[in-house]
């Protein structure tokens, strides 16, 4: 499995902000915690980690708002002020780039490792992920 991130380009969904990310990806997780299913408004957070030099923005970056949870040692976030999309974001140690996956183009070239904080997952997860697939409405 590839543990590279390869020039690969992002954006917010109204294409105010946009970057491109390259490098070694030391995790990439899937994390079911409350604080992460709250700020996703979904079902967890889809969290690609690599290093903070690791992004190059290309525009946008006046339109970056970030938001640090007072009680969380780590837990932050950044998003669009235009159009509330997640985006990347330092954590708050500055240790790593924390990327949501979902704000890449196209196949990022790695996948998650494993699921995190399991057991806070949303009561209908497990059921959600045997539903019925379609390929676009159903
Ligand atoms: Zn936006
Ligand atoms: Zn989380």
């Amino acid at each position: 499995m590839s543990r590279q991130l390869k020039n690969i380009s992002g954006s917010c969904l109204c294409g105010e902000v946009t970057f491109v990310v390259s490098g070694e990806v030391s995790a990439f997780h899937l994390c079911h915690c409350t604080r992460c299913r709250r700020s996703t408004g979904s079902a967890h957070a889809s969290n690609i980690f690599t290093k903070p030099e690791n992004i190059a923005w290309l525009s946008g970056e006046d339109k970056i708002h970030r938001y640090e949870h007072p009680s969380a040692k780590t837990f932050a976030k950044q998003f669009c002020a235009q159009c509330g999309s997640g985006l990347p974001y330092i954590n708050r140690p500055g240790t790593a780039l924390v990327i949501p996956a979902g704000s890449l183009q196209g196949d990022p070239g790695v996948v998650p490792e494993d699921n995190i904080f399991w057991d806070s997952r949303a009561a209908w997860y497990d059921q959600g992920v045997k539903a019925v697939c379609c390929a676009e409405y159903c």
